[in-house]
């Protein structure tokens, strides 16, 4: 019986979803591996799950670092000064 994992793909990128950073990195690895083609991971704003890509991250307009993800602003927003 031939069984194998089928790919959901991201209806906004057309790219294979990934559950998590350590699968999406093994494929990033894999594809190194057999076609010497490096790839970054990068978590989907729109799916929320991990996408490979050939761009550079820090090139490319729509990566959102991971630091930005887990924590989005270190200041609160709409804070006022309180006046007196
Ligand atoms: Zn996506």
């Amino acid at each position: 019986m031939a069984h194998y994992f089928i790919p959901k793909r991201c209806a906004t990128s057309n790219k294979i979803m990934y559950h998590d950073k350590v699968q999406a990195q093994h494929a990033a690895d894999q594809c190194f591996t057999e076609r010497g083609s490096e790839l970054w991971v990068y978590r989907c704003q729109y799916c929320g799950s991990w996408h490979l890509t050939s761009h550079d991250p820090a090139n490319a307009h729509t990566y959102v670092p991971l630091n930005q993800q887990i924590k989005p602003h270190s200041r609160k927003k709409g804070y006022k000064p309180r006046r007196r």
